[in-house]
């Protein structure tokens, strides 16, 4: 087997070399609810002042190369396996956190057009192994996105609340009190907020969010 970066012969059981693995971009330290980089894993000012609606962010990278590259090919190449190696990876930080696991996995739905387009949800490909791995179950159409995110920032508060319950949808009542959410890469938020606050107002008393990558400005 080959080192799927760099070629580097490897043993069957790995999908990295070892010199790759050690440059990956880590997200060592990050506010434990937004999960940018922060000093400590404590959480930001900026979730002290407006709590999010996350009990947990897990983002193990930062999206950069050649975390980003990996991303890409699974969004935009049909490069599937990789979907697969990044789960893992995701999984090997996930088993280390001190927290409660999640009783079940959501993977963040796509709007229907892109799910079209595409052919298959990045999350989904990423949810499965984990799910799998941890041995809970995957809720792959627990939520439908019923239209593309509008920023919430540009709306009044009434207005926000309108915005998310016509973002997503809830296909079946959630059974669960402590979900984590699944993406690729988390940018500003907005839309795994909305989903969280919606899960939530149905009565979830805890959603996590757990994405491979965290990008920021
Ligand atoms: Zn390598
Ligand atoms: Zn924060």
């Amino acid at each position: 087997m080959h080192c799927v970066l760099c070629e580097a012969r490897i043993p069957s059981i790995s999908f990295l070399c070892q010199a790759c693995s050690e440059v990956l971009p880590a997200n060592t330290n990050a506010c434990r609810t937004c999960a940018l980089p922060l000093q400590t894993n404590t959480i930001c000012g900026t979730c002290l002042q407006h709590p999010s609606p996350f009990g947990l962010c897990f983002a193990p990278y930062h999206y950069a190369f050649p975390v980003d590259v990996l991303i890409k090919a699974i969004k935009f190449s049909q490069r599937l396996v990789y979907a697969e190696l990044v789960a893992r990876l995701m999984h090997q930080q996930i088993v280390r956190l001190q927290t409660d696991l999640p009783e079940c996995l959501i993977p963040i739905p796509l709007h229907w057009k892109r799910l079209f387009n595409r052919g298959y949800n990045q999350a989904v490909e990423l949810a499965r192994p984990l799910a799998e791995c941890l041995g809970i179950p995957l809720l792959h159409d627990a939520a439908i996105r019923t239209r593309k995110t509008i920023p919430q920032a540009s709306l009044a508060a009434k207005a926000r609340r309108r915005n998310v319950r016509r973002t997503f949808r809830l296909k079946q009542p959630i059974r669960y009190q402590h979900v984590a959410l699944v993406d690729d890469v988390m940018t500003t938020g907005h839309t795994a907020r909305e989903l969280a606050v919606l899960l939530r107002s149905e009565g979830v008393e805890r959603v996590d969010v757990w994405v491979a990558a965290r990008a920021y400005r």
